[in-house]
């Protein structure tokens, strides 16, 4: 699909499908099929094939469901997490100063009323019962302070083990819950980490595309699960085929993506050709029935970076490519040099 025309793609589809399934325009509807149509939020499109193979049908509130679940859900478990979990050692911490000033002002009262009783011509004994009652204070400030310091380290680690689970909710944002390789957000992050640092050290970054060919004919033919095991052995493939600073990710329903930092051109063309070629020689069966599922070929686009461009024009130059090896045939490389 060209660049300039997504949008407008992603609108009629969206409308098309409301209409289909005899959904309203509401603003709820519309997000989730809009953000079907653009197939960028592969949990809800994996969780709409799933409701497509058992009914045909769809009903307002399972779209309010699955706005609530995959649009605005991911965001509002972290928010709601880090609320609760704030609030929580807060009060410790709050509670924690509260007893501790209680046990400070109470042995601040006591030592008041010892001080009262250092008077002029104290006997021996006198002088012994009050420097027992001082180390007894001091005692009791000790425990206090040292009760408060492991209130403190309590609170701290709290702190942080919400710091990790954080970062986990936030790892986990970035991947594609069906093949576990970077979805499409961490992708953009990616890119435009690679991108500054290509502009940085004037070193070569090339992008290759990569679109399962008829890949809704495997579907139709053998079903949505058959079809996601193929993307999950995809993007397998394609994650073991590369190393080091190399970045796959999964920025599409049947679409990948690879980044490449400090490679040149003729690298690029070389490691999507050698993918071509494997995915080409494979015989997939089905796992079930050992059934071969035919030939599945994928088509390739490859961009090298130039200097100082876009994110968007890079992205677009290797869509391009890719493009055209889908025009001119299929299970094609096609490179986009500067
Ligand atoms: P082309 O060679 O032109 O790329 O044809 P195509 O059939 O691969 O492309 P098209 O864009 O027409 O269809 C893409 C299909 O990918 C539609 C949808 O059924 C399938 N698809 C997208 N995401 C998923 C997914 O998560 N699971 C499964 N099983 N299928 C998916
Ligand atoms: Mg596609
Ligand atoms: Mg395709």
């Amino acid at each position: 699909m060209r660049y300039d025309d997504e949008s407008k793609q992603y609108l009629r589809i969206a409308l098309e499908s409301m209409g289909k399934y005899g959904l309203t325009t509401t603003p709820v509807n519309y997000s989730v099929w809009y953000e079907y149509a653009s197939g960028k939020n592969n949990a809800l499109n994996a969780a709409i094939y799933k409701h497509l193979e058992e009914k045909q049908s769809f009903s307002e509130s399972l779209c309010q469901a699955l706005y609530d679940q995959f649009i605005v859900g991911g965001k509002e478990k972290v928010t709601t997490l880090v609320r609760e979990e704030l609030k929580k050692v807060f009060t410790e911490i709050i509670g924690a100063i509260q007893t501790t000033r209680q046990n400070f002002s109470q042995s601040e009262n006591n030592l008041g009323s010892i001080g009262e009783a250092i008077v002029p011509n104290l006997s021996e004994t006198d002088v012994e019962k009050i420097v027992e009652q001082i180390k007894s204070e001091i005692k009791r400030l000790e425990l206090t302070s040292s009760s408060f310091k492991k209130q403190l380290q309590q609170a701290t680690h709290e702190i942080d083990q919400l710091k990790n689970k954080m970062q986990q909710y936030r790892n986990e944002a970035l991947l594609d819950p069906l093949t576990r390789i970077t979805n499409r957000r961490g992708f953009e992050k990616s890119l435009q980490q690679a991108i500054n640092n290509a502009n940085q050290t004037a070193t070569d970054l090339c992008l290759i595309m990569a679109d399962i060919d008829h890949f809704k004919q495997i579907n139709d033919t053998h079903g949505h699960l058959v079809g996601d095991n193929v993307l999950r052995m995809i993007a397998s493939t394609i994650k073991s085929s590369i190393k080091g600073k190399d970045h796959a990710a999964r920025i599409g329903g049947e679409e990948f993506a690879i980044i490449l930092p400090q490679t040149p051109f003729n690298g690029a063309m070389r490691l999507a050709d050698n993918l071509r070629q494997t995915f080409e020689s494979l015989d997939l069966k089905k796992k079930n029935t050992g059934e071969s599922l035919g030939r599945i070929t994928l088509s390739f686009g490859v961009a090298i970076y130039r200097q100082k461009e876009a994110a968007d024009d890079f992205v677009h130059r290797a869509d391009e490519a890719l493009y055209q090896s889908k025009e001119t045939g299929r299970n094609k490389v096609t490179g986009h040099e500067s």
